[in-house]
């Protein structure tokens, strides 16, 4: 047998990153002039990419080339001011340069005593998010996933505290036996909030009245609360509805809630955001005093993915939820980051809102979220000059619901808007119609945008009469 020691792997770093640079600027500079819609199929990615696994090692500058090729006619241009998709935000300069850093530093961001640099930057990053969001300065906050992850992270807090409240240890005696947690969410909650719920064993919430834009009715929830027989209870709440963006009447839902004992959490994945701005203030009133609230990073505030925020203001609940003890983890005097998340080991996804925070600063954000608005009153004006066009909800915030005469003809103008591609909403139906919904969440929305926008809906709309 002989023996050789020659590294299969080269030594060095080549050129993978040069090559991923090449490849980002291209990508990025030439968003404004691509279809916004992929324009491959998955198909087409897996024939360019090959699906045989290479016997031997490569050049990493030449697998990240040849990864960017085969990928790119598959991505849709989510960076684009004209990308209205989902709730997706683009991503800002600053925190897109910083995730690059995230990943070349390559830090586990569990533990505070193993890698302080970065778990700084994540604590000044929690802390700027309550100042700006008017939260208690004291609340806890862990970096998740995303608003799913964070509405899971929260609602296991509230889990824990209902349940202690009540005399039961659910960390020690499970669920099986504890006393029934009653779980009361608005009729119009996002399908995440049903997902966390099923996740902790919580069942499906029980449904409180909303109103034609989605908010949930004070004096249903006041009714429904009155009539159970008090114990552990959580009332859900949210901060933007994704059809209409309306708001939670928050003051008056809180006190119905606390008044029953209930732990009240927000799930603001986006909504969140309007709480930066004067302008959103009488929608806002009384957020700060819930018990917890979700949010998403990489949506408003245009991080990269993926990032979402869990904040609780009741730390030992979250830590008692989602702590971990191990004789080889390095547990600092204080919570570590891995405390308050599901994840012990994670990348530090909290990097890039510093650098999105710093690069902004307090006015940019809030110019950042009023221009989304602005951005979604343009184009609801816009599209209401175009016969045969309604706007269905009240843009309160970043959310344009439109329909045409018939659910049919919205369909077609949708179809038309994806076949031509300068545009990219999606497709919904809302209050019984089909309807097509404009999420403006990209600080690359502008003016000009806008204008192309509307200018799109209307060749898509006299195309199909
Ligand atoms: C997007 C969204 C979520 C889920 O967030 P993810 O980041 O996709 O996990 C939850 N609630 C609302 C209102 C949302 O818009």
């Amino acid at each position: 047998m002989t023996i050789t020691n020659r590294p299969t792997i080269a030594p060095d770093r080549g050129a993978a990153l040069p090559a991923a640079v090449a490849a980002a600027e291209r990508w990025l500079s030439a968003i404004d002039g691509r279809r916004v819609p992929a324009a491959g199929t998955a198909a087409d990615a897996i024939a360019r990419l090959g699906t045989s696994l290479p016997d031997s090692p490569a050049d990493p500058a030449d697998v990240v080339g040849r990864l960017a090729a085969a990928v790119e006619p598959g991505l849709m241009a989510s960076g684009s001011g004209r990308f209205y998709g989902w709730v997706m935000g683009g991503s800002l300069p600053a925190a897109l340069g910083a995730d690059w850093l995230v990943s070349a530093w390559d830090q586990n961001a569990g533990m505070r005593d193993a890698t302080p640099g970065v778990v700084a930057a994540e604590e000044i990053a929690g802390a700027w998010l309550l100042d700006l969001l008017g939260l208690p300065e004291a609340a806890a906050v862990g970096f998740t996933t995303g608003a799913t992850t964070a509405n899971t992270t929260a609602l296991a807090a509230a889990r824990h505290r209902v349940l202690a409240s009540a005399g039961w240890d659910d960390a020690a005696d499970g669920l099986a036996g504890a006393p029934r947690i009653r779980v009361l969410a608005g009729a119009s909650r996002h399908g995440s909030v049903d997902l966390a719920l099923r996740l902790l064993g919580l069942g499906a919430a029980e449904l409180v009245d909303a109103d034609a834009q989605g908010r949930l009715d004070p004096d249903d929830l006041r009714r429904r609360l009155a009539e159970g027989r008090g114990g552990p209870t959580i009332v859900c709440l949210q901060a933007g509805d994704v059809h209409s963006g309306a708001m939670d009447p928050f003051a008056a839902a809180i006190d119905v809630a606390h008044a029953a004992g209930a732990w009240v959490h927000v799930d603001g994945a986006f909504g969140l955001w309007a709480a930066v701005s004067a302008r959103f203030a009488p929608l806002m009133r009384g957020l700060e005093r819930a018990d917890s609230w979700a949010t998403d990073a990489h949506k408003t505030l245009n991080v990269p993915y993926d990032c979402g925020v869990a904040i609780v203001v009741d730390e030992p609940a979250l830590r008692a939820a989602m702590g971990v003890r191990a004789a080889y983890l390095l547990t600092a005097g204080t919570a570590d980051p891995y405390d308050h998340v599901p994840e012990l080991s994670r990348r530090a996804r909290g990097v890039p809102v510093w650098a999105a925070l710093a690069s902004l600063g307090r006015s940019g954000v809030v110019d950042l979220v009023d221009g989304l608005h602005r951005g979604a009153r343009g184009i609801a004006d816009g599209v209401l000059r175009i016969p045969g066009a309604e706007v269905l909800n009240d843009v309160v915030f970043t959310q344009v619901c439109v329909a045409f005469e018939t659910d049919e003809r919205t369909r077609a103008v949708f179809a038309a808007l994806l076949d031509e591609g300068a545009v990219m909403p999606s497709a919904s139906t809302w209050r019984g119609r089909a309807v097509i919904r404009f999420s403006v969440s990209s600080w690359r929305t502008d003016a000009v945008a806008v204008a192309e926008t509307v200018a799109a809906v209307e060749r898509a709309a006299a195309a199909v009469r």
